[in-house]
């Protein structure tokens, strides 16, 4: 199959506030096949305990996307000058039963990794990363993780559940799907129920780097460490929208003050760059609680930055 490097709808074709809103105006495909990336989205959000609405994450993360050009700026990356790059739609999750979607979603990864692609989605909460991981895990071994949140989101259960937006790394370290000596977490903070919360994985062999680490500063530096931390494999970047400020990011369920700026945020995912990235996501967008739009809009940028970093794209000089 000829590869077709298909290319966000311009704005001199039509006028970005019209068309269909596919993320970043792109076609809208019924599968990967063919495809070197997809972005998928998960409109998912009964797995969390404070204030729901991620299920309209993916929908207002493409509506906002409208406006990304396609080159990078400030890095030169041209993704869609060598990759074949598409949305494929929504994964058709049960929204009465978080069980079953969880089974719905990894079928659903099962399928499109089934393809060699690579995988970009739009959350959907963050009990969203069991199924992903799992499906991950199978076609690539256990992976290296660079996971961006307020929360370590490694509760053993929530309610008495096992399965909830605050457990899935956990799930995924007792199931054997990441390789703990590569992942890290940046910009954990607030309060918790105790110090184990965010020591647990260490004891598990990741880096914690709590969000007072990351404070006034580049955290450029800190991502050659991390680099250095997680290369050697396969690695999936997470990006938990709560990881930033509520200033910047207060359409989201569970808010945390003091948290990353939107600079940061594109040092840490460009700071990707050069990693075996296999995919990403971006999770807890929550438009209900965010009228400006902002939290989606900048959803949709660092999803465009999370492919600007994967492997294969081409750099214009
Ligand atoms: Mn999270
Ligand atoms: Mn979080």
């Amino acid at each position: 199959m000829t590869k077709v490097l298909h290319q966000p709808l311009g704005g001199n074709k039509m006028p970005r506030f019209g068309g269909p809103a596919t993320m970043m105006r792109l076609p809208l495909l019924p599968s990967a096949e063919g495809l070197d990336v997809c972005f998928v989205g998960v409109p998912l959000d009964i797995g969390t305990s404070n204030r729901a609405g991620a299920r309209f994450g993916p929908r207002q993360i493409r509506a906002e996307s409208c406006l990304i050009r396609p080159y990078n700026m400030a890095t030169r990356a041209a993704p869609f000058d060598s990759l074949s790059i598409a949305d494929i739609g929504d994964v058709a999750i049960n929204t009465f039963d978080l069980k079953k979607s969880i089974g719905i979603v990894e079928s659903a990864f099962d399928e499109i990794l089934s393809h060699n692609v690579k995988v970009l989605t739009l959350g959907g909460d963050h009990t969203i990363d069991i199924p992903i991981l799992r499906a991950f895990r199978k076609r690539y071994g256990p992976l290296g993780l660079v996971h961006v949140d307020a929360h370590a989101d490694v509760n053993e259960t929530m309610f008495g559940e096992k399965y909830a937006h605050g457990t899935p790394f956990r799930v995924a370290v007792e199931e054997g799907l990441l390789d703990g000596k590569r992942c890290v977490q940046i910009g954990l903070r607030a309060t918790g129920y105790a110090a184990d919360d965010f020591d647990w994985p260490r004891r598990q062999g990741f880096r914690v780097v709590q969000a007072e680490e990351c404070w006034h500063k580049s955290l450029t530096p800190l991502m050659a460490e991390v680099r250095d931390q997680v290369k050697g494999g396969p690695v999936y970047l997470s990006f938990d929208i709560d990881g930033l400020d509520p200033s910047y990011a207060p359409g989201t369920g569970t808010p945390e003050i003091g948290g990353l700026t939107t600079p940061q945020a594109l040092e840490i995912i460009r700071g990707c760059r050069g990693l075996d990235l296999v995919g990403g996501d971006l999770v807890e967008v929550a438009p209900p609680y965010d009228p400006t739009g902002n939290t989606a809009l900048t959803g949709a940028n660092l999803l465009f930055e999370m492919l600007c970093v994967l492997p294969g794209v081409v750099y214009r000089n």
